[in-house]
């Protein structure tokens, strides 16, 4: 049995960089469903998905159940992993529990990244992404035209426009906000609050102070 670790929170308040960070720490593999639907080919119920997604609305439950089944069943999870951008309605933290229990893993936290919403919109205006590798970047000023990784291009995803960040944080607070109280009855949350316009290295140190490990062991 591995271990299994939830990021939490709203749109922008920084899931996928943390997440990316403590996947460098722990050496376990880092799940995101909006990178496997971003992934999906660009027609049939891939488009219908995009179209959702391009909307600021979220992917019907099943849907994400059943890609999140077929991905978590590869041998590369046995050993835990990261679950960024899931689950995001009871009904998902439902099914969770009921594939954890499926594939013999435990829930071990769910790491609630507490951020203002000014910040929260501050950030998702300034987010652009890599069209080739997915990395997300974040830009006070005149945004990069490529990415330093790979050279892809880079572009703003339609759900970080204004119009879509507004109805992202309206689906939040609606759907996926209510999880905080199902989580603290399970008494896995661990609630990490994210000071305004703070660097990921110390966000990084609070989320490690939750999860009961330091930085001193980290892989090279
Ligand atoms: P993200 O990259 O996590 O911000 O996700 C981008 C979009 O993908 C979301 O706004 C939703 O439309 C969709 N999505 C990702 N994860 C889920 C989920 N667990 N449930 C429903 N929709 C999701």
């Amino acid at each position: 049995m591995g271990r299994v670790i939830v990021l939490f929170g709203a749109p922008g308040s920084g899931k996928g960089t943390q997440g990316e960070m403590l996947e460098k720490q722990f050496g376990l593999p880092r799940v995101s469903t909006g990178d496997l639907f971003r992934a999906l080919p660009d027609e049939g119920a891939g488009k219908e998905i995009q179209e959702l997604m391009a909307h600021g609305s979220l992917v019907p439950d099943e849907k994400v159940i059943e890609l999140l089944k077929q991905e978590l069943a590869k041998s590369a999870y046995e050993n835990g992993f990261i679950l960024d951008g899931f689950p995001r309605t009871v009904p998902q933290a439902k099914a969770l529990d009921a594939l954890l229990a499926e594939l013999n893993q435990a829930l071990e936290a769910v790491v609630y990244l507490d951020a203002s919403e000014a910040e929260i919109k501050r950030r998702l205006g300034g987010r652009w992404t890599c069209r080739e590798c997915n990395k997300i970047y974040n830009f006070r000023g005149k945004p990069a035209a490529e990415c330093s990784e790979c050279g892809g291009a880079l572009y703003q995803r339609e759900d970080d426009t204004p119009h879509g960040i507004e109805q992202r944080l309206r689906t939040y607070r609606q759907k996926t906000a209510p999880l905080i109280n199902y989580y603290q009855g399970k008494g896995v949350l661990r609630k990490v609050a994210v000071p305004d316009r703070a660097q990921k290295e110390d966000v990084f140190k609070l989320v490690l102070k939750q999860l009961g490990a330091g930085t001193e062991n980290k892989r090279k």
